[in-house]
């Protein structure tokens, strides 16, 4: 079957919504291209709608880049739905005062961003409340943050590959963009209003102005500039896969995976101006994390000193699994399948390695 017919069929049985059947809650974020709100629906929906019981709901009410977050969201909920947050709809809506917008909807999945959870000083330990799998053979410490961050990293990769392996590259990925499911406890992505379709050609021009500098990797643009611009849609999908093995995009999001991990394993690095400034260092050891673990730890605060402690826990696995992730160039980056099979991931691989050295 035709890719675009199953779609079509899909579309079919999938009831639609309407404007008027929605009702307007809470605003929950406002970016430059878009607002989002979370909503409920109507008692009186106009059309027959699903999700009639579940209630909770997130609009997005977005600007002309909802197009192509409306296509990223339909593509995702076919290729690898449990990577992402649920999406129920999305629709053009010409009523508006301000003009056409795009609105896009989906299920409510908690209250919790990663970004909010880091911001606590209880970070992991609420994530590992909230996941309720409690850790209970040991006592509070690095060990234990470890596991709980370790989880949270295989979430993330989990998520991201499924992304990749349906040729979606992210290009926004950070804690922000990061919503706790409170329904599957578990982490899932949010936020494609940036994400490329590589193999169908969809958001082909990257648009280096969508992309946050705090998390976005050194290439800032994720196919080299020897590459067609925007091709037409027959020709990216015939190139796109000799593409994506040239350039490696996908690896762009794992550079900003690994600066979460940074961030997670070190609390004095989780505020804003603590990832300028690490940025900021970073560049000026040429991108070589070792050259900036080399550079600080010497007069490090003890807070920084806990995260190195941490990432050198079972013979250094996760400094190295970081180091793998966080590197100047695309192609030197591990993939998130490669980082899955980590043996930082491994518990027996940790045993094995333990035992060797
Ligand atoms: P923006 O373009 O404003 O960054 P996002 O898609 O990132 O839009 O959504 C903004 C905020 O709304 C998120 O940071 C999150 O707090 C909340 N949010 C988005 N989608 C959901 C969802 N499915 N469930 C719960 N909260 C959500
Ligand atoms: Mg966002």
């Amino acid at each position: 079957f035709d890719m675009f017919f199953l779609a079509f069929v899909e579309r079919l049985f999938r009831p639609t919504f309407k404007k008027d059947d929605l009702v307007l809650g809470k605003k929950l974020g406002e970016g430059a291209f878009g607002v989002v709100y979370r909503a409920s629906l109507a008692k009186k929906p106009s059309s027959k709608v699903p999700y009639q019981k579940e209630g909770d709901l997130v609009l997005k009410k977005a600007t002309e880049y909802g197009a192509v977050e409306i296509w990223m969201n339909e593509r995702v909920r076919r290729a690898c739905a449990n990577s992402c947050a649920d999406f129920v709809h999305g629709f053009l809506e010409n009523s508006s005062k301000k003009g056409a917008e795009y609105w896009l909807i989906w299920r409510y999945e908690g209250e919790a961003t990663l970004y909010d959870l880091m911001q606590s000083k209880e970070f992991p330990y609420n994530v590992e409340t909230m996941m309720l799998r409690e850790v209970q053979d040991l006592p509070r410490g690095l060990e234990r943050e470890n596991r709980i961050i370790q989880t949270i990293m295989r979430q993330l990769l989990f998520a991201l590959d499924g992304l990749h392996s349906t040729g979606i590259v992210h290009r926004d990925f950070k804690p922000q963009n990061i919503i706790f499911s409170e329904g599957s406890r578990t982490f899932k992505i949010i936020d494609l209003g940036a994400a490329a379709d590589l193999r169908v050609g969809i958001n082909y021009i990257p648009k280096e102005f969508l992309l946050d500098p705090r998390y976005a990797a050194p290439e800032q643009y994720i196919m080299s500039t020897q590459t067609p611009s925007a091709p037409s849609a027959p020709v990216a999908t015939a190139l796109s896969p000799v593409l994506w093995q040239m350039n490696l995009p996908d690896r762009f999001d794992i550079y900003s995976a690994g600066l979460i991990f940074l961030q997670m394993a070190f609390s004095g690095l989780r505020s804003d101006s603590a990832l300028i400034q690490f940025n900021r260092q970073l560049k000026r050891c040429n991108f070589d994390l070792n050259a900036w673990r080399k550079s600080i730890e010497p007069r490090a605060s003890s807070d920084l000193r806990k995260g190195f402690e941490l990432l050198d826990l079972d013979g250094g696995i996760g400094w190295e699994l970081l180091t793998s992730m966080v590197r100047y160039k695309a192609g030197q980056r591990i993939s998130a399948k490669g980082a899955l099979a980590h043996p930082y991931f491994d518990r027996e691989g940790l045993l094995v390695l333990s035992l060797m050295q």
